[in-house]
């Protein structure tokens, strides 16, 4: 904590949660400053005390904002805090802190569509990135029927815990085991805060669209499979990296592999969630920054995109929405699992919902019967909930340590060593 305090410039008036030096500039050989599409990787100072309050201020220029804290994001029992801060222009700038480690991370999406982030990037510190509006790399969708025919269910009594979903107003919560490519981990330095990042920004998405889920992280591991440029060659590869979807999640209700570049922003399967085929795959650069990790999930439970682009069979109204704008010459938005659209450039976190109102626009992000893909992930909550029993979970994730066989030998060479002192005593007292 020590260390953080001493980074913050002494002029400074009064402290904010996260300072920017924009004349301080990072070199571009920083594993963090590599991303397309970056206009500047500037040093960033952070001052985690006065975080949950106050206000954060970017620098000046045409994207100068101030933002002032909203509200905390769940989940609330974990060691990593999260926080929702917005500006006069209703941006959401979301961060994430670890207090063991002194790490933050954080996402904005800005209205004239660039984005915001920082990263804490090892040796080069925390650095703060303007990033230009990207090229935009949709996600694709697999329909899982085509996947896994033959599959059989594993989610008992699906159909009893969709109809639960229905009836229910309770919340229920899900967990992503996290995979990452060795690509991934070369430009990545803190893999776990980059996931509690994701984990935070989708949690701020569903409250922001009236959803009662949370989503948790359940363990992290590198994997054995390379990055494959074909979205759908990569997504079969990963699907089958461990012989099952089943091994693959390792008692987690869904996984997700974090990549680098591939040929699509992410891919997952469509309405997966009986058979647990529950997988995506997501490009480090859209997880967050276009909001695809919630996105490819999205597909998980059965949501599809904006009806000019998918016909959702399974749920006639499980499409994404281009939000209707104030004026014709006004910003276009458009839900997180809408593709671009004349006029609908801008991705907003907000999943479809015609109950919800979108406060810049003050128009419904919904339409009855059409797009309501809230309405999809709130039916499939319970049963998203009960692909994976967690058990191994846990701070080990499964992993014994160590093994009980060498536990069982040492305390027999313990025990043999005990009766040899013991010996060699007597003896002595004998002698004596
Ligand atoms: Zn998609």
């Amino acid at each position: 904590m020590l260390r953080l305090c001493l980074l913050l410039p002494p002029a400074a008036a009064f402290w904010l949660p996260i300072t920017i030096r924009p004349e301080k500039e990072i070199p571009d050989v920083a594993v963090c400053c590599q991303e397309s599409g970056l206009q500047s990787c500037t040093q960033a100072q952070i001052n985690p005390e006065d975080l949950g309050g106050g206000q954060i201020v970017i620098p000046n220029g045409p994207d100068g904002q101030i933002f002032t804290f909203n509200n905390a994001i769940p989940p609330f029992n974990i060691n990593t805090k999260s926080f929702n801060y917005i500006s006069e222009l209703e941006e959401s700038l979301v961060i994430v802190y670890n207090p063991s480690n002194g790490n933050m991370h954080a996402h904005c999406k800005l209205a004239s569509g660039n984005s915001i982030k920082l990263e804490y990037c090892g040796i080069e510190g925390h650095v703060w990135k303007l990033l230009g509006s990207p090229i935009i790399q949709d996600e694709g969708e697999l329909d899982h029927g085509l996947l896994e025919p033959d599959g059989p269910n594993v989610v008992a009594d699906f159909n009893g815990l969709v109809e639960k979903g229905k009836a229910s107003d309770d919340p229920a919560s899900y967990s992503v085991k996290f995979y990452y490519t060795k690509a991934f981990k070369a430009a990545t330095p803190d893999i776990e805060g980059f996931t509690d990042l994701c984990i935070a920004e989708t949690n701020q998405g569903y409250i922001n669209s009236g959803i009662k889920v949370t989503v948790l992280r359940c363990c992290i591991e590198e994997a054995t499979i390379d990055e494959i440029q074909n979205a759908y060659d990569f997504y079969y590869a990963f699907r089958d990296m461990k012989g099952s979807t089943t091994k693959l999640r390792g008692t987690a209700d869904q996984t997700t592999l974090l990549s680098m570049s591939f040929g699509a922003g992410g891919i997952g399967a469509v309405n997966s969630i009986s058979r647990g085929g529950t997988v995506t795959i997501a490009q480090k650069n859209y997880a967050v920054g276009y909001f695809t990790f919630g996105h490819e999930i999205g597909h998980n439970f059965g949501c599809l995109h904006d009806p000019a682009n998918s016909n959702n069979i399974a749920y006639p109204d499980g499409h994404g929405h281009l939000i209707e704008r104030i004026d014709i010459d006004s910003v276009g938005y458009r839900t997180v699992l809408a593709y671009s659209a004349e006029g609908h450039s801008q991705r907003v976190n907000h999943y479809s919902n015609p109950d919800v109102m979108f406060s810049t626009t003050q128009t419904s992000t919904g339409v009855e019967g059409l797009s309501n893909n809230a309405r999809v992930i709130m039916i499939n909550r319970f049963a998203m909930e009960a692909v994976g029993d967690e058990s191994e979970c846990t701070a080990t994730c499964g992993q014994e340590s160590p093994p009980t066989t060498m536990l069982t030998l040492l305390e027999l060479m313990g025990e043999l060593f005990e009766l040899l002192y013991e010996i060699f005593v007597t003896i002595i007292i004998i002698i004596s």
